[in-house]
């Protein structure tokens, strides 16, 4: 049955996972797929080698980070650790070093842990089943689905930010996304969609489209090829969200201990930031004098203002010194480094801070 036939857009704001006949959904399959085989982004590295292997950790490093910052960090990652038992083996402050630039360090131990647990439980085999990978360190069922399309190109339903959106719109979701209800309705019209085989190209097709054409804010419905299959009023409004919570402002003071071309830091006990080199925390009350530096950086739903204090006297035990050199080398999150950049004293850490 012709889709117009059957659907009226002003009364029926709430899609029913039927809003389009059988042939209809194989149409729009075949023009999406048309579409990406001249637009796509075939140059992607994790597309250019799609092992097992670089998916695991494309996904990984995609989670949180936009594909530009991905690329350079992937392609270095993958000359350090070429192969899963590579990754396995490294040392954990290796990983860390090498993860630096992709914030959210825990991504980057969960990788290693299940590196680790691919290695002695699986022997180096990433597993091409969802309830196997599930069970490996920081794979949820986002990571679990899309390794099996990307990965294994094995029927899975991958609903990442750009596909979520490209989804919404097409069916006129007006339920937002982060409910239940939402994610339910999600769910039943990508299973509608997508083709039971050909896993991997439909949803690298569909990213693509959100990626391209129906992205954020106001999308180019004219050249898209599921324009006549669309039912989305009001685009730009899609998907929907519940209310967002406040941001919270937060101030931390750290000190900078500096001795005869040293700086002195500490290894952070965590959780954020477990591992990491820090400058060492002064507590939240504000100290006396001025701050010789200051950054704002946001985390989850804060919005965090760090001031560095200048202080004299004999440097706490526990505290490490290092050179500018040695700087550049040593594991420490993006706002340390940025920060210690910004010291009048630190030249050298200038080049550290453009680094990162
Ligand atoms: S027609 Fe517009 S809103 Fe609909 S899927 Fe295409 S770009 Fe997105």
């Amino acid at each position: 049955m012709p889709y117009e036939a059957t659907v009226d857009k002003q009364k029926s704001p709430t899609p029913s996972i039927n809003f389009l006949s059988a042939g209809d959904i194989i149409k729009a399959r075949k023009t999406l797929l048309k579409w990406h085989s001249v637009h796509g982004r075939k140059s992607l590295p994790w597309r250019l080698n799609h092992s097992p292997y670089a998916v695991l950790v494309s996904e990984f490093m995609l989670q949180q980070t936009t594909v530009t910052t991905v690329i350079p960090r992937f392609s270095a990652w993958m000359e350090r650790f070429p192969s899963i038992h590579d990754l396995a083996l490294a040392e954990e402050q290796e990983v860390l070093s090498a993860w630096e630039g992709l914030g959210y360090y825990s991504r980057a131990r969960r990788l290693h842990g299940a590196a680790k647990g691919i290695v002695s439980d699986h022997d180096g085999v990433i597993p091409k089943d969802e309830e196997a990978l599930i069970k490996l360190p920081g794979i949820g069922p986002y990571t679990a689905a899309a390794i099996m399309a990307f990965a294994h190109d094995k029927p899975a339903i991958v609903l990442d930010t750009n596909i979520i959106r490209v989804l919404s719109r097409w069916s006129n979701l007006n339920h937002p996304i982060d409910t239940s209800l939402g994610k339910g309705r999600l769910t039943a019209i990508a299973e509608k969609f997508f083709p039971p085989s050909e896993s991997r190209t439909f949803a690298s097709a569909l990213m693509d489209l959100g990626a391209i054409l129906c992205t954020a804010g106001l999308p180019e419905c004219t050249t898209c090829p599921l324009q006549k299959t669309c039912r989305a009023t009001d685009p730009a409004k899609l998907p929907k969200k519940s209310p967002r919570s406040v941001t919270t402002k937060l101030v931390e003071y750290r000190a900078c201990f500096q001795r005869d071309g040293l700086l002195y830091l500490e290894q952070s006990r965590g959780p954020r930031w477990e591992g990491l080199w820090v400058l060492p925390e002064l507590g939240n009350t504000k100290p006396a004098g001025r701050s010789i530096a200051q950054i704002t950086y946001p985390f989850t739903r804060y919005s965090v203002t760090m001031k560095v204090h200048k202080v004299e006297g004999v440097v706490p035990s526990g505290l490490r010194g290092f050179s500018a050199a040695e700087l550049l080398l040593l594991p420490m999150p993006s706002p340390i480094r940025k920060i210690i950049g910004k010291f009048p004293s630190m030249g050298g850490c200038r080049e550290t801070a453009n680094k990162s």
